[in-house]
């Protein structure tokens, strides 16, 4: 990709969204405070919100006294109600469907068993019908959708709107799904793989909100990651960057799906867990799951495993402890590779146990990284916890309207 020269109509669409991003940030903005954290002049400014008033999207709330001054100042935030969005999360197992305000905040979200063999044109179908329960259960009429957000487990070529034979998906080759959901909801559809959308999403309304770097770890069926850097998403080459899970924790260790050796993924999946979990069962190890294991062992799946550990099991605190060192190690990796000022660590998978998790890393980016003598990383839970991804999906299209994306300036 080459760097290009800009052009006024881009300037112009771009500083729409530096205003609409601060406005989107703050709980309650002027326009005095727009102008003096962008750069851009009160006039420039000024006129922004003039246009953004009139549309609607954004509404006058008050006013307050500046400190020191005296002079009135009036408030501006977004207006909730003047659009919604939608998310979608397509995980093997469940189908998860959220529709949000303007503000990224979840009006109604509906969760469904993915059809079973995931056919493509079966779960399409299925996404679609989701889609239109949870707009009529909201109350929220289609031409007041910005878009619909599909969060799809990665690798995905966000060129051709294509699901690229992910793993545990063994029919989704090039399954062209953007275009597919697209004319089955009416709606136009944004793709991104699982992790970006989540991190997005904590850009949005959760723990990266206002965070300029940081990155996000995402645990569901496999491990997962998203990088913001200088308040952009780090995309890659490819569009599938920070893939944490498929980084090396153990040059010797077991071969992974990936072609690479080792991963952490394959250490630390929920796969992973419940086989070390039922081996150290199998030696007659005392636990709270030794009886539920002898009577039938599906029974001690991920989800029994992490609550054992959260009521104190010393057998399952011991597994999730482990893995939770190993997501450490890569966490100093990622640290000192990226110089992140905070870890997010969300998902599903490791609901329950989310302290766990977060101690292990805390204690590691503290001590490791060679940046510790200047400042110690921050390291927090995902407030979204296993709804990271669905509205992560909804946030792909509010960021899309709002954030301001210097490579829609840079590029033709
Ligand atoms: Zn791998």
């Amino acid at each position: 990709m080459r760097q290009a020269g800009t052009n006024l109509p881009k300037v112009g669409r771009y500083n729409r969204a530096v205003v609409l991003d601060q406005i989107q940030l703050a709980d309650g903005v002027s326009r005095t405070e727009i102008a003096q954290h962008t750069g851009l002049t009160p006039q420039t400014v000024s006129g922004i919100v003039r246009r953004l008033l009139d549309e609607g999207i954004v509404r006058e709330d008050g006013s307050s006294r500046v400190a020191g001054t005296g002079k009135p100042r009036t408030t501006l935030r977004i207006n909730p109600d003047a659009g919604s969005a939608v998310g979608l999360h397509f995980d093997p197992v469940e189908l998860a469907c959220v529709v949000v305000d303007l503000l990224g905040k979840p009006l109604v979200l509906k969760r469904r068993p993915t059809p079973p063999g995931a056919d493509p044109a079966a779960v399409v179908e299925a996404m679609a019908d989701l889609v239109g329960d949870v707009l009529a259960e909201a109350k929220v009429p289609r031409d007041r959708v910005l878009g619909l957000g599909l969060a799809s487990p990665g690798p995905i070529d966000q060129y051709s709107g294509m699901v690229v034979t992910p793993p545990k998906l063994a029919h989704w080759t090039r399954v062209p799904v953007k275009q597919q959901l697209s004319e089955a909801t009416g709606l136009p559809v944004t793709l991104d793989n699982d992790a970006t959308a989540a991190a997005i999403g904590e850009r949005w309304s959760g723990a990266g909100k206002g965070v300029a770097n940081f990155a996000y770890f995402f645990f569901g069926t496999g491990i997962g990651g998203g990088l913001v850097l200088n308040h952009q998403v780090h995309r890659g080459g490819s569009l599938n960057a920070a893939e944490f899970g498929h980084t090396t924790v153990l040059p010797d260790g077991p071969e992974c799906y990936c072609g690479n050796r080792g991963c952490l993924e394959i250490l630390v999946s929920p796969a992973a867990i419940i086989a070390e979990t039922h081996r150290r069962l199998g030696e007659q190890v005392g636990s709270v799951l030794s009886e539920p294991f002898r009577r039938d062992p599906a029974t001690v799946d991920h989800a029994a495993i992490r609550l054992a550990a959260a009521s104190g099991d010393p057998l399952a605190g011991e597994i999730i402890d482990a893995a939770a060192r190993h997501v450490a190690s890569i966490a100093v990796s990622v640290v000192n590779i990226t110089d992140v000022d905070l870890i997010v660590l969300g998902g599903h998978g490791i609901r329950h146990v989310e302290t766990r998790y977060v101690d292990a890393v805390t204690a590691a980016v503290a001590s490791r990284p060679l940046s510790r003598h200047i400042r110690v990383v921050d390291v927090a839970p995902s407030p979204l916890g296993a709804d990271a991804a669905v509205v992560g999906g909804a946030s792909l299209v509010l960021h899309a309207t709002y954030s301001p994306q210097l490579s829609a300036l840079l590029t033709d």
